[in-house]
């Protein structure tokens, strides 16, 4: 059982129950529809990163909040059936377990409302709580779907500790205070987060890598990755003279993509257990495999549900 062994992932992260309708056409104002199917899964940024590392084979603890409900018990009950670590998985009275209500239309287009509820009520003091645990890791990995200063605990502790740290600045922000970029060893944006941030559109390596060299302007350390969908991956470092490193511009491998929902989260779960288990991969080697891995997961339905075992990966990956 993963439960009691040591997590070279940290995750600290959210969690989301996805309520999906399917629906003719979007409701109007005022008007009550008959929907075709109805979908419950599981969700949440965090969790989704947590589901595709352990599905590689890491030691993934999740840091996080489920609300004291049935959402959350069946939830943390999933957590453990992926042999995810959940000791540091809290349950509160104070709000209900985070909810997405996901309206599908026959057209594929979509509305979304987003109740975090008790990701909201993740504090410093459950991130505290992991201290022991984060310090024997390898990699802390986080979002921005929980508090700001749960998050920036998080990247001081970890920082502290001298674990690498990823900061997944998602969802999109405007305004991201300078100690987030700081803190990352690796910030990862994907186009609409890069644009959110910067002001300025990202759409393809090019715009990417003048998103980049402004993210580096920002603050961040090392490493500034952005993600680009179908195209791929850019990945901007710093060299040790404050300089930059030959940017490297990774191709995603073409495929039919069918939902790529939850990629981004399924591309940072692999880069993590890349740059955890293999240290001997330079950066962009595993960046190259997290490409690689995620693109699987496009050509499947779903969330969490898309998200490959080792066992379906090619051999050469590892
Ligand atoms: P989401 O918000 O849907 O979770 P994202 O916008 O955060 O995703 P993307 O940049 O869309 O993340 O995708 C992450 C990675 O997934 C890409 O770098 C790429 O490797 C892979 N990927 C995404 N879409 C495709 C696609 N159509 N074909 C191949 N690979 C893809």
């Amino acid at each position: 059982m993963a439960l009691h062994q040591q997590a070279h992932i940290v995750v600290l992260g959210s969690f989301m129950t996805d309520v999906v309708s399917y629906v003719s056409h979007l409701p109007r104002v005022g008007e009550t529809l008959c929907g075709s199917k109805l979908a419950i899964c599981c969700g949440g940024k965090g969790a989704n990163q947590a589901v595709s590392a352990t599905r590689l084979g890491a030691n993934t603890a999740i840091i996080g909040k489920l609300g004291n409900d049935s959402f959350g018990k069946s939830y943390l009950d999933a957590l453990k059936k992926e042999q995810i670590i959940t000791d540091f998985v809290g349950l509160t009275s104070e709000a209900l377990t985070g909810l997405a209500q996901i309206i599908v239309e026959d057209s594929g287009q979509n509305s979304i409302v987003i109740v975090p509820g008790a990701n909201n009520y993740l504090t410093t003091q459950d991130v505290n709580n992991s201290k022991d645990t984060l310090a024997k890791a390898k990699i802390m990995l986080s979002v921005l779907e929980i508090p700001c200063e749960t998050v920036l605990s998080g990247l001081k502790l970890a920082n502290e500790l001298g674990v690498f740290t990823i900061l997944n600045a998602a969802p999109a922000v405007e305004n991201l205070e300078k100690d987030f970029y700081a803190l990352a060893d690796i910030f990862c944006v994907n186009e609409t987060e890069a644009e959110m941030l910067i002001g300025q559109p990202v759409t393809s390596h090019d715009e990417a890598l003048s998103a980049a060299h402004r993210l580096m302007g920002k603050g961040c350390k090392k490493h500034v990755l952005v993600t680009l969908g179908k195209h791929g991956a850019l990945l901007l470092s710093r060299n040790d003279q404050n300089g930059f490193l030959e940017p490297v511009s990774v191709t995603a491998p073409e495929v039919k993509a069918i939902d790529t929902t939850g990629a981004g989260d399924c591309f940072l779960g692999a880069l993590a257990y890349f740059l955890a288990y293999h240290p001997d991969f330079p950066l962009s080697k595993a960046v190259v495999n997290a490409c690689r891995v995620a693109s699987k997961s496009v050509q499947k339905a779903g969330t969490q549900t898309s998200f490959p075992y080792k066992h379906e990966l090619e051999c050469d990956l590892f």
